[in-house]
Parts: structure tokens; C-alpha cells; sequence
């Protein structure tokens, strides 16, 4: 039986960064991953690989587009499909890699295998996840390990840096821990009646590695996988169709900017079904096999209200779900909500002594940044005492092209709330930087109190605003009125004077609008 302090299930960034945190502040760590390699979905199959795809489309779209007005000819350009979809990889590998040479610095022990609660203070590695009722295997589809867990006798695993520790395991070995910390993440949720056959029907995992470009995509949610990905491939050359159940785009997202967002999203030729449930996807059995003579589409999508449509590939995207399945959770008597999230107090205690989740598989925005914060937070709480994390002042960003960034309360939460608040926003053609960027679509919107002058909220649509929002999260953080923002010095010329410019006009005293 191998004692460790603390024991971390799931290496993605709520884990990993839990259990290198655990191991600076001095604690015996073990780390538990069934997938081949370390730092979860987002590294593996959810914000790497996306951004790599996000960039790499957004060179191919300025090549063919935008550099011959900045006086560039570059000829006949051509799109080598496999040479970017090679550099995703090794983009994904290298980082993979760089968490694996962090556990070996930080000497975590890393056990290959499903980690699945046993009793309190207890958790089995198995090599497999345990079946459930029905003998399917007990995991989400983007979850499923894609090559078989590392053999038994403690083998190479060429994953893995050279001198981390490693053991791997064929049969179940029990593990005994202090604490324990379910960092476990999310999966894809299904559709009822979407078939995923996981190739020309699929989810974000499918549509990172598409084999060709699609003739005509229909994606299913405009949240942020939707319209991440859906960009990619529109910028590649596919007709893309992406179908809303709401009336509105991102929700969550300031709805002034998301308004803002759909307008630009159809001016690049995205096309948009808002208000269209969607009830069935399938492969199109009429059609189906004629593809290799490069006729007929092969799959058709069908919502309430319009005509079904017919295209060559469908991704679902239509929010994510708690990883919990064989988690062994009814063994130290956690019961999830009716979310199928682990309820955690303040300092992310479950029900079971001992035992603490984080991330997605909790409440609060599905975001890899907040995982690693409550990691930290967690960690800190139990070898300290101190450890916290505040949730007014985690930024959101959606990487399209412009950028969609928000961190604090939207203009509708603040109305809801009946909160008297000041709003002060400035265009980026305004900002003699987009200007020479030639990104001139979008603004900058920030909220204040009323009274206080408080900031409470600071949305973005625009060049990098992805990077813009840090210093709106820095200034909610701080307690920062609008004020404070307007007076700091912003170096000229940088789109963040967009930023002072908005906190200015707050006032209503913008010098460039
Ligand atoms: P989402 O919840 O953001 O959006 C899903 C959309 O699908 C919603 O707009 C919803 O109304 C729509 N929908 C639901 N049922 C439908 C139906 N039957 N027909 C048509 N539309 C329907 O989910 P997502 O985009 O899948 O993202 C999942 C999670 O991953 C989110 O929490 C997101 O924040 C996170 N994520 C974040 C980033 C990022 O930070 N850049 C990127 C990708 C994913």
C-alpha cells in the first residue's frame, strides 16, 4: 500500500497545478492519470490545440486576405491541411511534456491508471474504468484513454520525462492519503437524438483533426467551442452553419457585446439559426456512400421550426458535463446535484472527510483558469489555513476573431440586481493602434457603481482583448474605481488606451471619441 499526504485525481490544469502547489508547500504528492499523457482536456484536446488551430487559420485567412493591403504579395496561397494540423500536435506534445518534466521537478509521483475512490482515505488505481450497469465503460467518450494504460512491472513509458517517477499498474493497487482531491474535469454532454458516430457526427475532440475541410459544417451551440471552432474551419474554406436554441449568442457573455459579436460573425459569413432547437442529427442513409464520387452530402441536422439541412459534418456543441462516472464517489458517500456536480463548501471540502474536488466537476464557469486557481486555493487552505478564490474577478475569453472578453457582472446582471451603476465604452477605431493593426471592429465597455465609482464589470469585443481583460481582472481585484483606471498612464500607441479611454468616459470626458 503506497502512503502519500495528498493524492490528486486528474492532471489537467486544476490538477496539475493542485498537485505542484501541494509539493512546493512541502507535501508527499501523487498525481492519478488514465490518459497516456498529463494536462487533461485543455491541453490535450480542448484550449491548446484549439488556439494552435485558431492562429494557424488566422495566418491562412490574412495570407489570402489582408496582407496585400499592407503591401505583402504572397502569390498563390495554398492550404496544407496536414502540415497545420501536424504543428497543433507538436504544439499539444511539447506542453504535454513540459507538465510531466513539472512533476519531476517537484517529485509527484504519477500513478497511469483510473483513479476510483475506495473509503475514506483510500483510492484504487485500476487499469481501466469500472464498467457500469449495461457493461459500458464508465467514462465520456473525450475521456476514453485513446491508447491502452502504460503495462504492469513498472515499464517505460515513453510519455514520461526521463527520471520522473513513475509506476504503472495492470491490477487494482490501493493508494492511502490524508487528503484527496477529485480534479476530474468535464466531458462533452450529449443531444437527444444527435448520433455521435465521432467522426462525421462529433464533438470538439473530432473537430480538432477534421482529415479534410468540410464542404458545409453545422455546428450545434453558439457558445464558446462552437464559435472557436467554427471559425477555424469558416476560415479554411468551409460553408458554416451554426444553429442556436436561443435567440441570442454566448450566453452568459454582455449581451450588448455578444449583439456586437453575432453582426461580425456574419459579416465574415458565418451562417446563423438562432432560436432553432435542435432535435435530430444522423448520417444521411440516402446519400450515405456516394461521398467517394464527391457527390451528396452525408449527414443531415433537423430543428423545430425549419427545414433540416443537410452537410458533410456536424459538431455538437452544446455545453460539457462533470467527469464523475466510476469515480467510486458512492463509496465515501458524496451524492452530486441534480448538475451532476460535487457539492464543496468554501474551501472545496466534499461531504467525505478528507476528500476535496475542484474545477468543472463543481460549480462556477467551466474555465481551465479557475480550476488551477481553486487548485492553488485548495491546496493553500490545507497546508495553511489561507487560500481563496474570488469569483468577481475571473475573466472569460472567447478566442474568434475579434476576441470576446469579459470579466465582473454584465450590463443585464446589474440591471436584474437593480444595481445603480455608471457605463462608459470606446471604440477601437477610435485606437490609433487597431488602426495600424487593422483591427478596427469593436469596443470596450466598463461598468462602474453609481456612487462609488466602483468597477464592476469590464466587457471587450476587439483585437487581443484576451489579453486586454488582464488588466480589467487586476483592477476589479484591487477594488479599482473607474477613476483609478483612467488616471494610470497606458503607454502609447497600445490598444489598452482603448481601456482608459472607456474608464474615462465613464465621466463622459473620452478625449479620442
Ligand atoms: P456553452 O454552454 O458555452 O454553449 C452551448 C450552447 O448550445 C448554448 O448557447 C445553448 O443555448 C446551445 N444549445 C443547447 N441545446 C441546444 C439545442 N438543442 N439546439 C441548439 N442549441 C442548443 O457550451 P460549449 O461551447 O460547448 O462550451 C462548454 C464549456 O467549455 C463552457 O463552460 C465553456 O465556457 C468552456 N469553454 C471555454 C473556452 C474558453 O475559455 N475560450 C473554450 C471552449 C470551451
Amino acid at each position: 500500500m503506497n502512503q502519500h499526504d495528498l493524492i490528486v485525481i486528474g492532471s489537467g490544469p486544476g490538477g496539475y497545478v493542485a498537485a505542484v502547489r501541494a509539493a512546493q508547500l512541502g507535501l508527499n504528492v501523487a498525481c492519478i492519470e488514465r490518459e497516456p499523457v498529463l494536462g487533461g482536456t485543455c491541453l490535450r484536446v480542448g484550449c491548446i490545440p484549439s488556439k494552435a488551430l485558431l492562429e494557424s487559420s488566422e495566418q491562412y485567412h490574412a495570407a489570402r486576405h489582408t496582407l496585400a493591403a499592407h503591401g505583402v504579395k504572397v502569390g498563390n496561397v495554398e492550404l496544407d491541411l496536414p502540415a497545420l494540423l501536424k504543428r497543433k500536435d507538436q504544439l499539444v506534445g511539447g506542453l504535454t511534456k513540459g507538465v510531466e518534466a513539472l512533476f519531476k521537478k517537484n517529485k509527484i509521483t504519477r500513478y497511469a491508471g483510473h483513479g476510483c475512490l475506495a473509503g475514506p482515505g483510500r483510492v484504487n488505481v485500476l487499469s481501466e474504468p469500472p464498467a457500469q450497469a449495461g457493461g459500458q465503460a464508465a467514462s465520456g467518450r473525450d475521456n476514453v484513454p485513446s491508447e491502452p494504460p502504460a503495462q504492469a512491472g513498472g515499464q517505460a513509458n515513453p510519455t514520461l520525462a526521463r527520471g520522473a517517477r513513475m509506476v504503472s499498474l495492470a491490477i487494482s493497487v490501493e493508494l492511502q492519503a490524508k487528503h484527496i482531491l477529485i480534479a476530474t474535469g468535464s466531458k462533452s454532454a450529449a443531444l437527444k437524438g444527435v448520433e455521435l458516430d465521432y467522426d462525421r457526427i462529433g464533438t470538439s475532440t473530432e473537430a480538432l483533426a477534421y482529415p479534410e475541410v468540410p464542404k458545409h459544417l453545422v455546428v450545434i451551440g453558439a457558445g464558446y467551442i462552437g464559435l472557436e471552432l467554427g471559425t477555424v474551419w469558416q476560415r479554411l474554406g468551409a460553408r458554416v452553419t451554426v444553429l442556436e436554441y436561443l435567440d441570442r449568442i454566448l450566453p452568459g457573455t454582455d449581451a450588448e457585446i455578444a449583439a456586437e459579436a453575432l453582426k461580425l460573425f456574419k459579416r465574415q459569413g458565418i451562417e446563423f439559426r438562432l432560436g432553432a432547437r435542435v432535435t435530430a442529427a444522423r448520417r444521411d442513409e440516402g446519400t450515405k456512400g456516394r461521398r467517394h464520387e464527391g457527390e451528396g452530402p452525408e449527414c443531415v441536422v433537423e430543428c423545430e421550426g425549419h427545414e433540416p439541412i443537410h452537410c458533410d459534418r456536424v459538431l455538437l456543441a452544446v455545453g460539457r458535463v462533470p467527469n464523475t462516472d466510476g469515480l467510486g464517489l458512492e463509496n465515501v458517500r458524496i451524492k452530486c446535484d441534480e448538475k451532476g456536480r460535487i457539492p464543496v463548501d468554501e474551501h472545496f471540502a466534499t461531504a467525505a472527510p478528507g476528500v476535496y474536488a475542484i474545477g468543472d466537476v463543481i460549480r462556477g464557469p467551466m474555465l481551465a483558469h479557475k480550476a488551477s486557481e481553486e487548485g492553488s486555493a485548495c491546496v493553500e487552505h490545507l497546508v495553511t489555513g489561507y487560500g481563496h478564490v474570488n469569483y468577481d474577478a475571473i475573466p472569460a475569453v472567447c478566442y474568434t476573431e475579434p476576441e470576446i472578453a469579459g470579466v465582473g457582472q454584465t450590463e443585464d446582471q446589474l440591471k436584474q440586481a437593480g444595481s445603480a451603476y455608471r457605463s462608459g465604452s470606446f471604440q477601437f477605431r477610435g485606437n490609433g493602434r487597431a488602426r495600424a493593426l487593422g483591427h478596427i471592429d469593436g469596443k470596450v465597455k466598463i461598468l462602474a457603481d453609481a456612487k462609488t465609482d466602483r468597477i464592476l464589470g469590464v466587457h471587450i469585443i476587439g483585437p487581443r482583448a484576451g489579453d486586454l481583460i488582464a488588466e480589467a481582472a487586476v483592477a476589479i481585484e484591487f477594488g479599482a474605481s473607474s477613476e483609478d483606471l483612467a488616471r494610470c498612464t497606458h503607454a502609447h500607441p497600445t490598444l489598452a488606451e482603448a481601456l482608459k479611454e472607456a474608464a474615462l468616459a465613464v465621466a463622459g470626458r473620452a478625449i479620442h471619441a
